[in-house]
């Protein structure tokens, strides 16, 4: 093996992972480093997101959904299941599996490309210079020209309950549980708290989340946010707003959580907590001495809008720098500086990177909401649609939610679309697409939609932008 690359990637996850396979088949001599490791005790490619993250979630969530539809809905279709019984073991496996051939294809992947893997932690040195220990403690120093930081992120711990494991668990903890907690406490309403909250209580625990902000889901189109938090509450998800998490006491028989509401200090008796309040990047132990590469005061590596550092051939990309902590940002961080680095032109389009909760419904938007261009004082005229009149969202049993669009109201240009519904996660790759190529509102009214789709509840709320919606009463 070499010691001396073009390009080595710190980091595997999905910034690292594809920003090594576009630099090696941009024909450079490319090295990729990862330390790791699963529960199982075995190294793993793919960070996070394959993991532990979107991944096994994913797979999760469509399992619990199946299960709460095939006990709760089916009879609604006409399909009479007599009893429906957890298999929890089953379902886990199948998560497993899942990921084990994901990772799996990544390390095939390198080999087909010609990335060289290391197993191992590496520490950026001056110089171009790596230095690796590997997962038996050898040490090596490898050397680049270019240097791509892909590190990812951590979950962030509560000072006053560390993650133990078991019971006070992170999101990677609360994915794997073998068995369903029969009271879960989620701490955090973002997006890991509501889309693993809404695993288990599908499988049965009874969940209490409990959120420090007023706001629901502030980052969302409040419209949007206000509708999902209407749907979760109607299933059963104990969503607590306003209500901070001061203390944790643990006992015999589980743990007692003590929070802030307003009303003074109240406790909360739950068997196992996932303490879900945000991730930070993993930069300690990345740099050595006077590498010249400088973190934000959170601990994000300075990067510009190219995910240059400032310090000659050395970039960073993914959680590790500002911005989303999305695995779709991340990789197109990968292919932009790996494209960069090959003396091509490339770029990522801020602007229009869409966000997802992959609860049921699905909430996915892209662009600025409504409240935002408000603030920033834009002209703007909205329409929305909701599924209860598609028909297709009927046929699916999934007739709730709706879609939003927000458009300049000189221009039309499209400058949010807003989705809590049925498959809101592959409805708003239309909007993407619309926004990247800067169309209008009258673009979307203009494209056919097939029908009976879900799309055409887009194609709808284009309309209804200015009025013109087909199958709705319009304003006058
Ligand atoms: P990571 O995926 O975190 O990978 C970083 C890698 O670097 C890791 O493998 C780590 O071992 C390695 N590493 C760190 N330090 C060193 C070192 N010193 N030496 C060697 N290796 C090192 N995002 C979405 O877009 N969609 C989703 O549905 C989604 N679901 C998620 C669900 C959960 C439960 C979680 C926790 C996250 C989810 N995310 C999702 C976020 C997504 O996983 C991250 O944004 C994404 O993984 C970031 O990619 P990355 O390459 O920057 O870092
Ligand atoms: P988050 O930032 O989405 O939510 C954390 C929540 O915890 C916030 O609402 C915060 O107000 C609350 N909080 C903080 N301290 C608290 C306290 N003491 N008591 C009560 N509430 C408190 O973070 P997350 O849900 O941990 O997710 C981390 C990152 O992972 C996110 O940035 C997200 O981008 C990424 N992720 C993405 C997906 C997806 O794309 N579908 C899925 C999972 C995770």
């Amino acid at each position: 093996m070499s010691d001396s690359y073009d390009v080595i990637v710190i980091g595997s996850g999905p910034g690292g992972y594809i920003a090594a396979i576009r630099a090696a088949q941009n024909g450079l001599e490319t090295a990729c480093i990862d330390k790791w490791v699963n529960h199982d005790g075995k190294t793993a490619l793919g960070g996070t997101c394959l993991n532990a993250g979107c991944i096994p979630s994913k797979a999760m969530l469509e399992s619990s959904e199946l299960y709460e539809r095939c006990g709760h809905e089916f009879g609604d279709f006409g399909i009479k299941v007599d009893k429906v019984e957890l298999d929890l073991a089953t379902m886990q496996k199948r998560r497993a599996g899942i990921v084990t051939q994901f990772t799996g294809g990544v390390a095939q992947l390198f080999k087909a490309n010609g990335v060289t893997a290391y197993a191992g932690t590496a520490r950026l040195e001056k110089g171009g210079k790596v230095v690796v220990v590997g997962l038996d403690g050898k040490q090596q120093t490898l050397s680049a020209k270019h240097v791509i930081l892909a590190a990812g992120s951590e979950p962030m711990e509560l000072k006053f309950m560390p993650f133990d494991g078991k019971n006070i668990v992170d999101s990677w903890d609360a994915l794997e549980f073998d068995a369903v907690p029969k009271r879960l406490g989620v701490i955090g309403a973002g997006v890991i708290g509501l889309e693993l909250g809404s695993v288990w209580r599908r499988l049965g625990s009874e969940v209490v989340i409990l959120e420090a902000l007023e706001e629901f889901l502030p980052m969302a189109d409040s419209q949007v946010a206000k509708e999902a938090h209407k749907q979760f509450k109607r299933q059963g998800l104990d969503i607590r707003m306003g209500t901070k998490v001061t203390g944790a006491r643990k006992g015999k028989n589980g743990i007692t959580l003590s929070y802030d509401a307003g009303k003074g200090s109240e406790t909360l008796a739950v068997d196992k907590v996932l303490v879900a309040v945000g991730r930070r990047p993993c930069a300690a132990g990345l740099l050595g001495k006077d590498t010249g590469v400088k973190l934000d005061q959170r601990g994000f590596v300075e990067v510009d809008e190219e995910c240059f550092t400032g310090v000659e051939g050395v970039w960073a990309i993914g959680d590790l720098v500002r911005g989303p902590m999305l695995a779709h940002k991340a990789s197109e961080e990968g292919v932009m500086v790996a494209d960069l680095i090959a003396g091509k032109i490339a770029e990522v389009n801020y602007e229009v990177v869409p966000s997802i909760i992959y609860t049921a419904p699905e909430v996915a938007w892209v662009g600025k909401s409504e409240q935002e261009l408000k603030k920033s004082g834009v002209p703007i005229k909205t329409g929305s649609f909701p599924f209860a009149a598609n028909g297709r969202a009927k046929a699916l049993g999934m007739a709730v939610g709706m879609v939003k669009m927000i458009a300049h109201k000189n221009t039309d240009e499209i400058l949010g679309v807003h989705i809590v519904g049925p498959y809101a996660s592959e409805l708003i790759a239309e909007a993407v697409l619309a926004m990247e190529y800067r169309a209008s509102a009258e673009d979307i009214q203009r494209t056919i939609h097939a029908h009976p789709t879900l799309s055409e509840a887009l194609h709808e709320a284009a309309l209804s932008v200015d009025n013109r919606a087909l199958n709705a009463v319009n304003r006058r």
